[in-house]
């Protein structure tokens, strides 16, 4: 008991050695490094079902990885007997987001069930608090200001009362680790500082690990920020390296990142008739209207008898029409996980904020706005249907920032008449600098930085894995990638 006079160099809270967590259908975690040194506070950000909760149950061993080890406080728990299994999990402290008390208990009931697990059973098999014992709650209690609801029966307090009985019920266990699963789910977001600093004091210097959706909040009280996404580590970073660009990886939606493929364009020996058929292609309006029609010269140059269809609407439809046959090619600004379909990444662009050069009622300065700020501030939106919307929406709803409905006051069905209503006054709006370029050149409209918010526009061409691509639509491709090349200037 008690603390040696010898400094024994504690061992890591949690080290995770390729550490891998299979559900029935789903890899929770796959293949995860993270060493979590004794002391430290570590925050573990990701959007939902990033495996966030998976990790702290492999932290408070209520999990064993399917592959790979998982070691807490020195000790890998799939190989203990449940003798050492029990003392070892008497020593990690977890507050769940459901916060797991007894809602017919007293408050002083749900405290000590921290030191006897945290079952209904055992509140039953609990006997009588001895005079000591209830000394001891009560202090604990005082230290979350809740002294005084000793007796109270838990389901008489609030929502935050609640919380913060969770948190005295494991300052009473008074563990070596200390995990709390989403502190912030059900907080509001005034509150969310005040129930981080109490966690923090609790911690009184022990390792804390807490898993959240939400990064600006933890940033004053977690030096370390680990990025999870998908059951892999992103980033593991300090909390002064967490940029822009890495938020936007953890936040994006699938569907807009990075593809990683390529389309095959190896000429196959050319089938050629005396006038071929039209190259049909279906773009969305950013490729539609901003890239292919730039390369359509050269496309012409080099195969003077073929006629290019293109047709411009938007992602959906594009590859509705590639997949029914009515297009050979598409530039869309969305991928998808469609076994027929091939996408290669050809540009990448950036969503921005747009107002226009006078808008300064708004209280819009030169410093980037926090992404708080954002949701209510007047805006014009695209309709449902722009990947740009969906983007924008997914990205800030997963950031802890969601755009508010109620601030819309117009939704405009192209770049141009959104760009339009945003240089006219109407309100903010966003919309890719490649669309915007001819109005923010212009003086038209102007970017309006936003604090830690990046938002990449990819653009795509997608083909039919199933069909040969003919001669003309390969070259169209080797255009196309010559083109954003340009576009993205000398590397
Ligand atoms: P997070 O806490 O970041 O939202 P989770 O760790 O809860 O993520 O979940 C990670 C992935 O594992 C998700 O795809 C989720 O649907 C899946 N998952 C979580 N728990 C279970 C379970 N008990 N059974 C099956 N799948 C699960
Ligand atoms: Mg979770």
């Amino acid at each position: 008991m008690g603390g040696t006079p010898t400094a024994e160099p504690l061992p890591p809270a949690l080290e995770l050695e390729g550490a891998t967590v299979d559900y029935r259908a789903a890899r929770a975690l796959a293949g995860v490094r993270l060493a979590i040194r004794s002391g430290e506070r570590v925050a573990i950000i990701g959007p939902s079902g990033a495996g966030k909760s998976t990790l702290l149950r492999l932290a408070n061993t209520s999990l064993f990885p399917t592959a790979g080890v998982a070691r807490v406080l020195g000790e890998d728990p799939a190989t203990l007997g449940a003798g050492r299994l029990r003392a070892l999990r008497a020593r990690v402290g977890t507050i769940w987001q459901q916060l797991h008390l007894v809602a017919q208990a007293s408050v002083l009931e749900n405290v000590r069930m921290g030191r006897v697990g945290s079952s209904t059973l055992a509140a039953l098999a609990l006997g009588g608090a001895s005079g000591a014992e209830r000394a001891r709650v009560a202090a604990v209690l005082a230290r979350v200001g809740l002294e005084h609801k000793l007796d109270e029966r838990l389901e008489r307090l609030s929502g935050g009362e609640q919380q913060r009985v969770a948190v005295a019920r494991v300052l009473h266990q008074s563990p070596d680790l200390l995990l709390a699963d989403e502190p912030l789910a059900s907080v509001d977001p005034a509150r969310a500082a005040e129930v981080l600093r109490l966690l923090v004091s609790a911690a009184e210097g022990r390792t804390l690990v807490v898993s959240t959706h939400l990064l600006e909040p933890v940033l004053p009280f977690f030096p370390r920020v680990v990025g999870l996404r998908a059951g892999e580590v992103l980033f593991d970073l300090p909390r002064e390296r967490v940029g822009a660009a890495d938020l936007a990886r953890l936040y994006q939606p699938l569907g807009a990142t990075p593809s990683g493929e390529r389309i095959a364009t190896t000429p196959l020996p050319a089938l050629r008739g005396s006038s071929g058929p039209p190259l049909r292609v279906a773009a969305s309006t950013l490729p539609g209207d901003h890239l292919l029609p730039r390369v359509l010269p050269a496309l012409r140059a080099a195969h003077p008898d073929v006629c290019v269809h293109l047709s411009v609407s938007d992602t959906g439809a594009a590859l509705d029409a590639l997949l029914g046959g009515d297009a050979e090619v598409a530039l869309v600004g969305a991928r998808d996980l469609h076994p027929d379909l091939v996408f290669e990444d050809v540009l990448e662009d950036e969503i921005v904020l747009l107002a226009a050069p006078a808008l300064g009622g708004l209280g819009l300065g030169a410093a980037p706005l926090p992404a708080s700020d954002l949701a209510r501030l007047p805006r014009v939106d695209r309709e449902r249907g722009s990947a740009t919307r969906r983007i924008v929406e997914a990205q800030l709803a997963e950031m802890g920032s969601p755009l508010d409905p109620a601030a819309q006051v117009a939704e405009a069905g192209s770049p141009a008449a959104l760009l339009g209503a945003i240089a006219a006054g109407l309100g903010v709006g966003f919309a890719s600098r490649l669309s915007a370029a001819a109005d923010l050149a212009a003086g038209r409209v102007r970017e309006v930085p936003v604090e830690r918010l990046r938002i990449p526009r990819r653009v795509y061409a997608a083909v039919r894995r199933d069909r040969p691509l003919p001669e003309t639509a390969r070259a169209l491709l080797d255009l196309v990638r010559a083109e954003a090349a340009r576009a993205r200037g000398p590397a």
